[in-house]
């Protein structure tokens, strides 16, 4: 066969461009990819070979090998583990677009991606990566498992395409070759070499193995210097979870967090322990200082690394940590779980399930105490993954007061940059309150400003600012030591019990005329005990959505049935006094009429919405305006 000739589907070939021409430091990050590679190829021959020995082909040692070549230019990154097929190199190095390909692409056009290109670990974008000091790569594979004559050779010059060809391969495995760039050929160096490896790969569980070059007193003629050529380990392999936690300096619990998140910064706190009882295992867990940028994307892998007993087995096991504690990264290693344990297993074992709770309450509980006595550094953790954590109210019945304590928020009575939780607030609220409330708002000023917020203010009620997009969704309807959290612009509400009997009877049929007016726009129009100052506004109804999450689904493309809000009046408003009058004296006029209209053109300007018809609205307004100066 010869070598057939393919182009790279258009994502893949996006990407390496980008790659290639804007991102120039931190380049070195190519060899801890290739070698992230070779280990997972390891680690997923191992595992088969736990129910079929045949992958094995008698080498039971994994082996990840670096050979630099400064004769011809290349280094080669060789492993012996699950290798590829024709078909899978095709699919693997050039037709799939992985998942978070999109997304980081558009990371990287942004200027911020350019000054952090770790960030090409945490997007599963590695083996593109060597294309930055590489103009050619060869890649030789072969399935553990298949005859010799089954290799493939693919290679690029990152011209858009490359080839595949059928090559005969005597070890199983993949040896990736770069041909390095002449202004690359620094990563030929021995010293060069090691440093990247223990930057980055030194927990890497299998041997990076190199052959070193040597001068040595010769045994046979003494005093002769003879050159030796010896296979070195590289990395530590240290598993460093296994030590005591007085053994352990923060360097070392800081690098093997770079490690295992690639994440360049340093964690924000450390979680190591060992469970004993009805389930023995080991963790070492992270908080990071900052959100992961990928978090909020589908394709964001959740869970630590699962080890059974010092052999991974996975390298996100998303059954071990709920998804809104999906920012911990770290490992569990196992000693009940058994060697051979599949994917499907894990979601239904009872172990898992226990490794799971203990687990995220241990994290609950590290944060509950920062909360308390570490409040800076919780602030600091709220900015950062806040958001993430709130979804657990949302989401985990069980434990959503818990986590409804961990919340911090502003509130009409918070100083500027402070904030305050909901005991705090449930400690500070009124006699005869009997609610927690909220208003949802895209800023602070935004929603101290809105109609609905004028009875809390003035009763001074503490009202809680939820500034982001998901609020109403994640505290309406939460019930926090028996007292329920409700938005200021649903429901009917009387603050105060006084009977309002009277005003109902002196305002009955005016209300009844406005509503027929409205009834195609709003479905109810009745009397507010919400208003002070402003003559109007909408409301939505108890179970309602926020309008401002209704706003952002339809943005979305998302269809919502059209719901239709509430039209509240303020009684107190001298507006009403003087259309009740004409009212009664009149019966249903055309000025009353245009009235009911601009009232609710209004109420749809307060929120920052457009009135239904601007044109008609601006009309109307005039007219009213120069008949009112005339009559002056
Ligand atoms: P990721 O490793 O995040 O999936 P890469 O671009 O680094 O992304 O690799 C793409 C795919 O190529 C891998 O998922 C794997 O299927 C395959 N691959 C890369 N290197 C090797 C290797 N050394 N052995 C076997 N398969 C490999």
């Amino acid at each position: 066969m010869t070598a057939k000739k393919m182009e790279f589907r258009t994502e893949v070939r996006q990407l390496m461009d980008l790659m290639i021409h804007s991102l120039y430091s931190h380049k070195e990050v190519f060899l801890r990819e290739l070698i992230s590679n070779a280990s997972d190829a390891i680690d997923k021959a191992h595992y088969q070979s736990l129910t079929d020995s045949s992958v094995l082909e008698g080498d039971k040692e994994w082996t990840i090998r670096i050979t630099p070549d400064k004769m011809a230019g290349t280094l080669t990154v060789s492993d012996n583990g699950i290798g590829m097929t024709a078909d899978e190199a095709v699919e693997a190095l050039g037709t799939i677009a992985h998942s978070g390909t999109r997304d980081f692409m558009q990371l990287l056009k942004d200027k911020d991606i350019k000054e952090n290109p770790e960030l090409i670990g945490q997007f599963g974008v590695g083996f593109y990566a060597s294309f930055m000091v590489a103009d050619r790569i060869t890649v030789m594979s072969r399935k553990a498992g298949s005859k010799c004559a089954e290799g493939v050779k693919w290679e690029s010059s990152a011209d858009g395409t490359f080839t595949v060809d059928a090559v005969e391969k005597k070890g199983k495995g993949t040896d990736v070759i770069l041909y390095l760039k002449k202004d690359d050929l620094k990563y030929l160096d021995e010293w060069e070499i090691r440093d990247i490896v223990t930057k980055y790969s030194d927990f890497i569980e299998h041997p990076v193995v190199m052959e070193i070059e040597r001068e040595e007193d010769s045994s046979v003629d003494k005093g002769k210097k003879i050159k030796v050529r010896r296979d070195e380990t590289l990395n530590s392999r240290k598993a460093i979870w296994l030590k005591d936690r007085s053994e352990i300096t923060d360097e070392e619990y800081n690098e093997f967090y770079h490690h295992i998140s690639r994440d360049f910064g340093d964690p924000l706190k450390v979680i190591h322990y060992r469970a004993e009882g009805t389930s023995e295992f080991v963790a070492l867990l992270y908080i990071p200082s900052k959100a992961p940028l990928n978090i909020q994307y589908r394709d964001f892998r959740i869970g630590p690394v699962l080890y059974v007993r010092r052999v991974q087995i996975m390298d996100h096991c998303e059954d071990l940590i709920p998804p809104y504690l999906r920012f911990v990264r770290g490992i569990i290693d196992s000693s009940d779980l058994p060697l051979n344990v599949s994917r499907e297993l894990l979601q239904n074992n009872s172990q898992v399930e226990i490794i799971k709770k203990n687990v995220t309450k241990k994290v609950l509980d590290l944060l509950t105490e920062m909360k308390k006595s570490e409040y800076e550094s919780y602030v600091k953790f709220h900015n950062e993954l806040g958001r993430v954590l709130k979804e657990g109210i949302h989401l985990d019945f069980s434990r959503s007061e818990a986590i409804a304590d961990l919340m911090l928020f502003q509130s009409t009575k918070t100083a500027d940059g402070a904030l305050t939780t909901l005991e705090a607030y449930v400690g500070n609220m009124k006699e005869g309150q009997e609610h927690i409330y909220y208003i949802c708002g895209s800023s602070r000023d935004e929603a101290m400003k809105s109609p609905h917020m004028e009875a809390f203010l003035d009763r001074d009620f503490e009202v809680l600012l939820l500034l982001d997009e998901i609020d109403d969704l994640i505290f309406g309807g939460l019930e926090y030591k028996g007292k329920k959290l409700k938005s200021v612009i649903k429901g009917d509400l009387k603050l105060d019990k006084t009977d309002t009997k009277d005003e109902e009877k002196q305002f009955g049929k005016l209300v009844g005329f406005l509503k027929e007016k409205l009834k195609d726009e709003v479905k109810d129009v009745r009397l507010s005990g919400r208003l002070k100052d402003s003559a109007c506004c909408l409301v939505s109804d108890e179970g309602a959505v926020d309008p401002r999450i209704e706003k952002m689904m339809k943005a979305m493309g998302q269809d919502l049935p059209a719901g239709k809000r509430i039209l509240e009046i303020n009684p107190h408003h001298p507006l009403f006094d003087a259309m009740n009058s004409t009212f009664e004296k009149e019966g249903p006029n055309s000025l009353l009429g245009e009235y009911a209209g601009l009232l609710l053109d209004q109420a749809l300007l307060m929120e920052g919405e457009r009135p239904k018809d601007p044109a008609a609205f601006s009309k109307t307004l005039s007219r009213l305006m120069a008949e009112a100066i005339k009559e002056k």
